[in-house]
Parts: C-alpha cells; structure tokens; sequence
C-alpha cells in the first residue's frame, strides 16, 4: 500500500472525550471515528486491524472444529418469546417495530436464532456434535457506552453455539473452545488469563472468562499465589463465602444540602448541558468528581430520595446495607426512576460505588431495567474488592488470593438444555427417541479486542501493535527531498522486493518530512521501520528500527529479509 493513495488521518491533539488510552490513541491513529454514543465507524485503517483479529479468531475456529455461517442481525420477537428473553433481557435490548408494526430486535446474542436453525436442520444423532460460528456485528444498549469501541452499543463479536447429545461430548467440545481461545489470544500477542466466571441465572456447568490483564479493565479477577486457582471476583466470592469480612464501606462527601443544588447547577459546575448530566457522572467518576443527578418523576421516591439526603453528617460512611435501609429499598429495588428531578448529590470518586448503586440500571432517565442493576450495583472499585476477597485463602486450598484487573475478551459457556428446552430442538438418538440436545456457547469481543490490545501494548509514541495485528508489518520511509530519482528507485524497489516475499508492507511516498513520517508510523504501531535516504543508498545500507527499540541499525537488505523471514 502506498500512503499517497491511503487514507491516513492521524492527529496530534490528544481528543478531550477519551478516558483510555486505547480511546486516545485509536482516535488519534484515526482508526476510529464515533458516529454517535456507542456507534464508531472503523477507518481504512482501523478496519485493518479489525479484519487481523477476525482473521486468527476465523483460523483458530475452524481449525477446532467449528463451522462458519451468517446469522441475520434483526430477530423477530416470537423467537424471544419463546425463551422468555423478549421480557427478561432487560434494557440492552433494542426493540424495533417495521412498517407492519411486527415486532424485532437488533441481536445481542444469537441463542435464539441459532437453536431454532437447529430444531429444524438437525434430526439425528449421528448430526452430532456439530458447533456452528458466525463473525457478526452485535447491539447493545449498553447503559454506559464508553471507552470507545471497548464497551460499545455496536460491536463486532464472534459467537458460537454447540449442540450436543450428552454432557460428555458438551464437555469435550467446550474444552476444544478453551483451548482454541488460548491459541487465539496468544497468537495475538496479548496477556491473558482464563477464568472461572459464574454460570449464574442460566445454571450450567461450566463458564470461564478470558481476561485480558490491563489496569483499566472493568472486571477484577482473583487468581492464588500458589496453583493455578483464577476466578472473576464474582465467582471467588461466591465460592469462598465462609471467611467473615466487614461489608464495604463507603464514604459519602455531601458538598452541599443535596435539595438545593438543581441540574442546572450541576451542568453548569461541570460545564455540560443539562441532558449531558446523568452521563457526566460515569465519565468523570474516574478523574475524581462525580456528580450524582438523580431524575424522576415517581412520587413515592420523593420520599426515598427525601431520606437519602437526610442521610447524616458532612461525610458519611455508608455500605450497600445501610443506603438499601436509609431509602427504604429492598436490594435491587432502587433505580433513578425512583428518585424524583432535582437531587443532584455531589460525591467524591471514592464514592463512584455508591453512585453505580443507586443509579442502577438507568442512565438516560427513560426506564429502569432489573437486569442491569445486579450488575452494576456490584462492588467496582479494586480498592473495594480488596477488602472483599483479597488475601482469603484460596478455594482449591492452595495460596491466598490477590486480585487483578482484566478486560473480558472472550466467555465460553456450557448452556445445557435451556434453549433447546425452552424452543423443543431434539434430535432422535440411537434407539429412535427424541432427546433435547445440550448446547454450549463461546463469545469473542472481536472489536474490544484491538482496543484491549493496545490498552497493554502502547508507550508514549503511540500503538505497538503485536505482528498479528498492525495493520502493516513493515513501513518503508522514503527520505528524498532533491528528488534524486536513485533515492526514489531504491525506495520504490524495496517495496516491491517485500511485497512480491508475502510481506506486508505500507510506503510512505507522502513526501513529509522524516520527523513527521516517523511519528505517524509509531503512532500507528508498525512494528518495522526501514527508510531509505540518499546517505543510505550511497552507502548500500538501510536504516531499521524495530517498533520497540529505541536505536536503529544500519542493515544491507539480505539482513532485513533475514529478519522479518
Ligand atoms: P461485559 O461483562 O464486558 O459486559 P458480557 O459478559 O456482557 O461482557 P458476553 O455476553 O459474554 O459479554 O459476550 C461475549 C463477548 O463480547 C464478551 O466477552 C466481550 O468481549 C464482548 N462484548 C460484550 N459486550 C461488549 C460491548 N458492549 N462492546 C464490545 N464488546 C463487547
Ligand atoms: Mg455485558
Ligand atoms: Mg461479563
Ligand atoms: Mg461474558
């Protein structure tokens, strides 16, 4: 590829709305472009790099088994009437009705669709095991998209489903997915760790989490010091239950009388609009300040919302208990609908707990969805988990656990019967009788992936791509200011010579000047950079330099080809 006939725009301003890193840099390569919140097209660029991804996941699947296909994004609302989930999904499912007023929503997951493609292609045993993939893109109405593509509403994933007679085969291929998904996250150069994770409301015997290990990662893991024991906190707290600890506390700063400060005092503290407010409180809760807007309309809840101000003292200690008892709630009973318009609390970050809980599941101030507010009124802050299941021994009896931050890239499930229940997707086994095939189900955040891969692997210049992601191995940096037609024809013919060996090579021939050309090449994370001046080909040497060196070489061209073999 040639940059001249590329469309690089890169940009050397740091972009004010990006807490991560990944965020920042991704924006600033130009990889990504945000549409609206949650929504982001992908550059020539960042496709690229997207399509890297897609391409080992794509290896590593078929080569353990499974079988590509195409779902449809839209799904019609009878299917999810079937499992229930039409209700039970909560808000991030996007509902949308056609001109017929039938009803559809934009996939978030594909159980559904792909246990009814099996109840009716799958008759037999002898089908069996069978585990069918697709690449596709998904929507969630996630109620905090952020860190751009990290946690968007559109995303790409790759989601697979399994179909079973018997737990054996289930467990079998649900072993053969755990291992592929080490494969691809190795292959893809990145530190990870799998997981035990809950099987929670679904049951089942089985889940783990890939985890990819990085300090801004939403998820705390635990893992022990002395054996290979790793779980999502969730999952170790659940399994060691027995050691008493002091719930967590935390600690309320009231700034002000909260029924005196409106929303429009609050915009205008934390200089944004006023429909921006419920927002701001997740997007600066990691800088420091968290504003609080609680809206609604409920009248009961002027009463909750009444004692939650009358909560005591300047700064208060107050645990998940003694808030649920303070407003009156039952847990999860508590959302902003309950709270009525005008009660802004402004809390400190240390309180970034309390706000999650009480906001639950509802950030836009439309609905409250019960789905969502287990999750969020989880203990988020490290600081908190600590306190929670750090230094317990660990529940395989070997070392005590610490604890980690992660990025969920990757969930393998063993679903058994439930949607093959729920839509009736048997099969006849060997004596002629209908048997409910058992399923399994193994997520890849495709997309989250480039942004978690940067989150670990980035330095002050810019990206550092591992060589299965960049979106070029090799740059070719054309210094030639005179015009020298030798210089041109040293630069234009290494870039054949590498191109015509397989390798992946981008030319910079933009004319820029070296200082320039070098920082868009860091920035954008090639992990190889060669240039080719007219000092260079006087002397018959190229000057490379490895993304992660800090001093180039001088290499004749047989040691290059040598090196990037
Ligand atoms: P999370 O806990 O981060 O919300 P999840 O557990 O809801 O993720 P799964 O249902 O397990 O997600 O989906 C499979 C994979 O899809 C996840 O492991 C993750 O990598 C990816 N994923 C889920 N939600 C998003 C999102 N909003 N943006 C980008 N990737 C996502
Ligand atoms: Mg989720
Ligand atoms: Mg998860
Ligand atoms: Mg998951």
């Amino acid at each position: 590829m040639r940059l001249s006939q590329f469309h690089l725009a890169t940009v050397k301003e740091v972009p004010a709305e990006a807490e991560l890193v990944s965020h920042k840099l991704m924006l600033r390569a130009g990889m990504i472009r945000k549409l609206a919140a949650g929504l982001y097209t992908w550059s020539p660029l960042g496709l690229r790099v997207l399509r890297k991804v897609e391409t080992v996941v794509r290896e590593e699947m078929d080569r353990a088994g499974a079988i590509e296909m195409l779902m449809p994004t839209i799904q019609p609302r009878e299917l999810w009437e079937e499992t229930g989930r039409w209700e039970k999904f909560g808000g991030q499912l996007l509902k949308i009705a056609d001109r017929k007023a039938q009803e559809f929503c934009y996939a978030p997951t594909a159980e559904e669709v792909i246990t009814d493609f099996a109840r009716q292609e799958l008759k037999s045993y002898k089908q069996l095991p069978v585990n069918f993939y697709q690449i596709q893109t998904k929507f969630r109405d996630e109620i905090r998209p952020r860190f751009g593509v990290m946690r968007a509403r559109e995303f790409l994933m790759k989601d697979a489903y399994s179909f079973h007679l018997g737990q054996e085969s289930l467990a079998q291929t649900y072993q053969a997915m755990y291992d592929a998904y080490g494969r691809i996250f190795t292959r893809l150069g990145l530190k990870f760790r799998a997981v035990q994770a809950d099987t929670g409301a679904i049951g089942g015997n089985a889940s783990h989490e890939f985890q990819v290990i990085a300090e801004s990662g939403e998820d705390a893991i635990a893992f022990s010091d002395g054996s290979d024991y790793a779980a999502n906190v969730e999952k170790a707290e659940a399994l060691a239950p027995t050691v008493a600890r002091p719930a967590p506390s935390i600690p309320l700063v009231r700034v002000d009388t909260p029924r005196q400060k409106t929303i429009d005092d609050v915009s205008a503290f934390l200089k944004v609009s006023p429909q921006q407010c419920v927002k701001t409180l997740l997007l600066k809760g990691r800088e420091g300040l968290v504003a609080l807007c609680l809206r609604g309309d409920h009248e009961i809840n002027e009463v909750k919302a009444g004692k939650l101000a009358e909560l005591p003292g300047e700064s208060v200690l107050a645990s998940e208990e003694e808030i649920l008892a303070a407003v009156g709630a039952r847990p999860g009973s508590l959302g902003p609908v309950g709270l009525p318009d005008h009660i802004p609390v402004i809390v400190d970050r240390s309180a970034a707990v309390l706000a999650d809980f009480v906001c639950g599941g509802n950030l836009d101030g439309t609905h409250y969805t019960g789905a969502n507010w287990e999750r969020d009124a989880r203990v988020t802050r490290i600081e908190d988990i600590r306190q929670v299941v750090a230094g317990d021994p660990s529940p395989d009896g070997r070392g005590t656990l610490q604890l980690a931050r992660g990025i969920e890239v990757g969930h393998v499930f063993q679903l058994g019967a439930k949607y093959a229940e729920a839509l009736n997707a048997t099969v006849l086994d060997d004596q002629g009788k209908a048997q409910v095939m058992l399923m399994g189900c193994y997520g890849i955040g495709v997309s989250r992936i480039v942004a978690a891969a940067i989150e670990q692997r980035h330095d002050d210049a810019g990206i550092r791509w591992p060589e299965a992601m960049a979106p070029w191995r090799v740059a070719v940096c054309m210094i030639n200011p005179k015009g020298l037609p030798e210089v041109t024809a040293a630069a234009e013919a290494l870039y054949a010579q590498l191109a015509e060996r397989g390798i992946e090579v981008v030319f910079d021939d933009r004319g820029l000047r070296p200082g320039s050309m070098f920082a868009d090449m860091e920035l954008i994370g090639i992990p190889h950079r060669v240039v080719v001046s007219e000092r260079g080909v006087a002397a018959g040497t190229l000057e490379y330099r490895a993304r992660d060196e800090a001093d180039s070489r001088q290499l004749g061209i047989d040691e290059l080809f040598a090196l990037l073999a």
